[in-house]
């Protein structure tokens, strides 16, 4: 079984109540917390060794990503992150200077986007590491964007580059929050969620959510230098283009804004922004599905992207 269908049978009734105001599916929940005018955002994520990171990696890099992935999501969703919670799995016997470094790595992150680490738990026995990490965050209303609300003829936007992040950038990603919240203070998104299985997994969600399709152009794609260098290198067979799609943990933003807004976003940006690219990879339509467009060519796309259940 996929995971999303996996994920769709284990969250069917799922509890609510008055104060939940979007459940499952999109990158956070969104809660009503009787503060005037804000939502409260509420995510949660793991990482667990050697599905998210190898065993040798740099546990100070560990942690970062522990908590930057939730801070990916609330920025998904236009807001401002303010407390986490750890959770830790400790593999026996536990080497405390391991866990250290990987706190101060987590601790690094929190003091830079000003999040408190509130609290956390310890399971002793995990057999292998583990840090799962829950965040709150917050935003104002109307600069609240779902992954529901992009309209046929809506510009499709990608912030940074694509693919062979497995050669670093997994570990030492930026999360997007100075920039959704950019996006969100000057332009009317209509949609976003960020990229953490690829685009040939992720941008159908966003599309499922908004029921619209979409098409892409392959030359607009932002291929990274690491896609490249590994295809040439032979470190993989995938295509930077097919890396760029299929890759996964871009952990990038992907939006759609209306068309007349396409040009005047891109040069705000480059004035805003001038390390980081944006790119309009395509635009949304009204049929169901995903079309990419490379040169003369149409075709359907059926890459899929990296999947957690089936790659095991
Ligand atoms: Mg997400």
């Amino acid at each position: 079984m996929k995971e999303d269908e996996l994920i769709q049978r284990l969250t069917a009734g799922a509890p609510a109540n008055k104060r939940l105001r979007l459940g499952p599916g999109d990158d956070c929940a969104v809660l009503d917390c009787d503060a005037p005018g804000l939502w409260e955002l509420f995510k949660t994520d793991a990482v667990v060794e050697g599905v998210h990171f190898e065993p040798d990696a740099d546990p100070g890099l560990v942690g970062r990503k522990a908590l930057a992935r939730c801070l990916s999501d609330i920025a998904a969703m236009g807001g401002t992150p303010s407390a986490a919670l750890v959770t830790l799995g400790l593999p026996s016997p536990p080497d405390t200077a391991r866990l250290e470094a990987l706190y101060r790595g987590l601790y690094a992150l929190a003091r830079e986007y000003e999040v408190a680490v509130a609290g956390g738990e310890t399971v002793a026995g995990a057999g292998r590491l583990f840090l799962s990490v829950a965040a709150l965050g917050f935003v104002e209303k109307e600069r609240c964007v779902l992954r529901r609300g992009a309209r046929p003829g809506d510009a499709l936007f990608v912030t940074g580059e694509l693919g062979g992040s497995i050669a670093g950038k997994h570990l030492t990603f930026e999360p997007r929050v100075r920039e959704a919240r950019w996006l969100t203070n000057r332009f009317a998104l209509h949609a976003m969620m960020d990229l953490s299985d690829g685009l040939a997994s992720d941008l159908p969600r966003l599309l499922r959510a908004s029921g619209v399709g979409a098409e892409l152009f392959a030359e607009a794609l932002p291929l990274s230098r690491a896609a490249k260098v590994r295809f040439r290198s032979g470190a993989t067979r995938k295509r930077p283009l097919e890396a760029a799609l299929t890759d996964g943990e871009d952990y990038e933003l992907l939006f759609a804004v209306a068309s007349k807004d396409a040009v005047p976003l891109l040069d705000a940006w480059k004035e805003a922004f001038p390390e980081t690219r944006l790119s309009c990879i395509g635009k949304i339509t009204s049929g169901g599905g995903m079309t990419i467009r490379e040169r003369k060519s149409v075709r359907r796309m059926e890459l899929n992207g990296y999947d957690h259940l089936t790659q095991s």
